[in-house]
């Protein structure tokens, strides 16, 4: 195993819009961040998606890869050091925090901020990713206004799910919501609105077959009974996936306090975890409102808390 000769004062790890922000600010103080940006994620959830037209400052929208290179190049002008490697072992006790890369080499900092995420969960099926953008998204608020007068699928039978499918009615011409199951696990009330709404109508017992695709974008669904097996088609330009999310926390189990859903829990409005000089900002802490401008806000917060704790350390 080898070591890093010195011992920095933060290490981020993610690089997304939390551990990007996370790094403009820490560099801008001069505290020399090391990011650790992941070994195939690099820029993070945005670099999966085409245009991004709610994060303030582009009138014209932005790629999610541009902006994502943007943001990188933001904090390396300001001398954020940058390497995309996974962590794979973590000490997060002591005064010393130690992180291990893929190569075994172990680096040292006084402060580490986690900024490594949530995945949306997927249906695994042929062409999902690909046409993630196009057609598919996991994210109504995010894509929700690309799809005005057209037909659309949320599959899905939770809140998440009942959210989506009302939020859509404002912008589609119809919603139609797939359930594996014959009842919804969703509250009560989220329910009733659902069901009380002329645009949303249910297809139960039912999943996604195929997803069809035609000139790059999303050009129809098959659906299958579950019960019966029976396939039909269903002439939908857009598919919503709201099955649920996991945050990337497998590292800090047993070692930083997660809530039940495994999100880092922090003592909120700050981003302190149980241990101190470690820190957790983005989509690993929030389950809420996961929108890049939360993430980046979160991350500013992980700096500024870091720049403090070092501050007391003197
Ligand atoms: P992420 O962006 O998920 O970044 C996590 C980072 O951690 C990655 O860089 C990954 O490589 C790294 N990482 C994970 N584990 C390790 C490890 N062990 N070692 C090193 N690095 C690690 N939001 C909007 O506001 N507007 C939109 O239009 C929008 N569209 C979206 C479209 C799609 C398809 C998706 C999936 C999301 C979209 N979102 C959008 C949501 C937004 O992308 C997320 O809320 C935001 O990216 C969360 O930022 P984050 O920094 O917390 O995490």
């Amino acid at each position: 195993m080898t070591q890093a000769d010195d011992v920095r004062e933060v290490i981020v790890i993610g690089s997304g819009p939390a551990g990007y922000t996370a790094a403009l600010y820490t560099a801008r103080a001069e505290l020399k961040p090391l990011v650790f940006g992941g070994a195939i994620f690099v820029g993070g959830a945005l670099t999966t998606t085409t245009e991004v037209e709610n994060f303030p400052g582009f009138p014209e929208g932005i790629d999610g890869p541009d902006l994502m290179a943007n943001m990188r190049a933001q904090a390396e002008k300001f001398g954020a050091e940058m390497i995309d490697d996974d962590i794979v072992e973590a000490d997060l006790t002591g005064d010393i925090k130690s992180v291990t890369d893929t190569a075994g080499t172990l680096h040292h900092a006084k402060t580490v901020i986690v900024a490594t995420g949530s995945g949306y969960r997927k249906l695994g099926l042929p062409r999902e990713d690909e046409l993630s953008g196009r057609g598919v998204s996991w994210c109504a608020t995010c894509d929700g206004f690309f799809f005005r007068d057209r037909d659309i699928v949320v599959v899905g039978g939770g809140d998440t799910a009942m959210e989506e499918a009302t939020f859509l009615t404002r912008f589609a011409r119809s919603v139609t919501v797939v359930h594996r199951r014959s009842t919804l696990r969703a509250s009560q009330v989220m329910q009733n609105r659902a069901f009380a709404d002329d645009k949303i109508s249910f297809a139960f017992d039912t999943e996604i077959a195929e997803i069809k695709e035609s000139n790059g974008t999303l050009a129809g669904l098959v659906l299958r009974d579950v019960v019966t097996g029976a396939t039909r088609d269903l002439d939908a330009t857009g598919l919503f996936i709201a099955i649920g999310h996991d945050p990337r926390t497998e590292l800090f189990k047993g070692r930083l306090d997660l809530d039940d859903n495994g999100y880092i829990k922090v003592a909120s409005p700050s981003t302190r975890t149980n241990i101190p000089g470690v820190f957790a900002a983005g989509d690993v802490v929030d389950h809420t409102y996961r929108q890049a401008i939360t993430a980046a806000a979160s991350g500013c917060a992980a700096a500024l808390d870091v720049e403090r704790h070092l501050a007391a350390l003197v």
